[in-house]
């Protein structure tokens, strides 16, 4: 199956995501490893704690070598680091710094690497940029989510409209040269005029990335993600009750033309659809996301944090006192890895996966990538049903029709 591996199939860490949980509220459709109100502000709040329990982390996985435990005699300085959240910008920087110190000295950052930070448009949330950029961070990514303040309100966010435009100015005064911007559409109460007047004034303000996401509203208890070793948090009684509310007014028609408008908008703003669901500036792709869909090799620490290393697959569980417990067990003990799961990819899978992830970027896949007999089905269905299409160069992407679809794409490469 080696046809498909475009990347090594172990490399030393490329990057490194750090998960910091805390939001000043949780939002009904959220289901990322989020804590918030006492734990994230307040005299109890818990993140020095957090901070101190993930720098024992970074040195623990530097030192194990990777998401397999081997020691790596290779090991280079990352290009890459991910403060993701939650939402890290309400990290004081001095956590922040502290964090990327412990990086530097574990795993070493390379000159001229990309280091993003997560924030929040509102005042509250948002923390201090130029701090920020003082401390090392080059790229910033902006929860914006809807610029029309009933869909923000109904999101459950904090922010107003004009508070963007405030966030994006105040990165720029920083001196932060990439500013990215998420937007959520298939919103409850959402029209094609509403978003098509949110990218307007998303695509005025200047960004050199936007991320469009459609809402999503699963469950994770139902996908059995959220047990003790899970790495996922079970949704509130409210959140669930929001959801259920909330799913029938989705509507995947809406959505496709969501979708249309967005893909002619940013093509004519000079944007680059570089992957299903995020535009740039030429040179401003996402360096930390590519190292994803390209499969390399990315470390990853803090509660729900998913690392790969090219074979394997591994996660912390999302439990913060279990996190916790593990890092900082006092009473003299020796700190110990927290606990998590982890997936050892067959040739198959790891082969359907690359396709995969390969096929969400517009270069798309090698032609050859599809000669594998379990994938020649679903290339031929896929080809006469308008979902891909071969370039001059013998590679295959999606077509746009492909994009929208591409779900169903991928469920026979499985
Ligand atoms: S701000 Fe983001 S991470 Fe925090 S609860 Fe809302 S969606 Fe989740």
């Amino acid at each position: 199956m080696s046809s498909v591996a475009e990347f090594p199939a172990t490399e030393p860490a490329f990057g490194l995501y750090v998960h910091l949980p805390f939001c000043v509220s949780i939002c009904p459709y959220c289901d990322f490893v989020v804590y918030a109100g006492a734990d994230a502000r307040g005299p109890r709040n818990r993140i020095e704690i957090l901070v101190d329990a993930l720098i024992v982390e970074i040195g623990l996985r530097a030192r194990s070598g990777g998401t397999a435990g081997r020691a790596d005699p290779a090991r280079r300085p990352l290009s890459t680091v991910y403060l993701g959240g939650g939402t890290p910008s309400l990290l004081p920087v001095g956590s922040l710094r502290r964090i990327l110190d412990a990086i530097r000295t574990a795993f070493g950052i390379a000159p001229g690497a990309e280091i993003t930070l997560e924030a929040n448009p509102g005042p509250d949330e948002r923390g201090d940029p130029a701090a920020q950029a003082a401390a090392g961070i080059t790229r910033l990514s902006v929860g914006a989510q809807s610029f029309a303040p009933a869909e923000l309100k109904r999101l459950g966010r904090r922010h107003s409209p004009a508070d963007i435009g405030l966030a994006l100015d105040a990165a720029r005064q920083a001196g932060i040269r990439s500013i990215s911007l998420d937007l959520l559409y298939d919103v409850p109460g959402q029209t094609l005029d509403s978003w098509a007047d949110g990218l307007e004034r998303a695509v005025s303000l200047g960004p050199e990335h936007l991320s469009l996401y459609a809402l999503s509203l699963d469950d994770p208890d139902a996908e059995g993600l959220t047990g003790p070793g899970g790495d996922h948090l079970p949704p509130s009684a409210g959140a669930r009750r929001w959801r259920k509310r909330a799913r029938p007014e989705q509507d995947d028609d809406r959505a496709a033309a969501m979708y249309h408008l967005a893909v002619h908008r940013l093509r004519e703003a000079g944007f680059l659809g570089y992957e299903l669901a995020n535009w740039a500036l030429p040179g401003h792709e996402s360096r930390h996301n590519l190292g994803y869909w390209e499969r390399r090799s990315i470390e990853a620490v803090g509660p729900g944090a998913h690392a790969f290393d090219g074979r394997v697959r591994r996660w912390n569980a999302a439990r913060l006192d279990g996190y916790i417990a593990a890092l900082l067990p006092g009473g003299g003990r020796q700190p110990s890895l927290p606990p998590g799961g982890e997936e050892i990819l067959d040739s198959t899978s790891a082969a359907a996966e690359s396709l995969i992830l390969g096929l969400r970027l517009d270069r798309g896949v090698p032609l050859t990538a599809f000669l594998e007999p379990p994938f020649m089905d679903a290339f031929d269905w896929a080809v006469s049903a308008g979902l891909l299409e071969e370039t001059g160069d013998t590679r295959v992407h999606l077509t746009t029709r492909g994009r929208l679809l591409s779900n169903e794409l991928f469920a026979r490469l499985i």
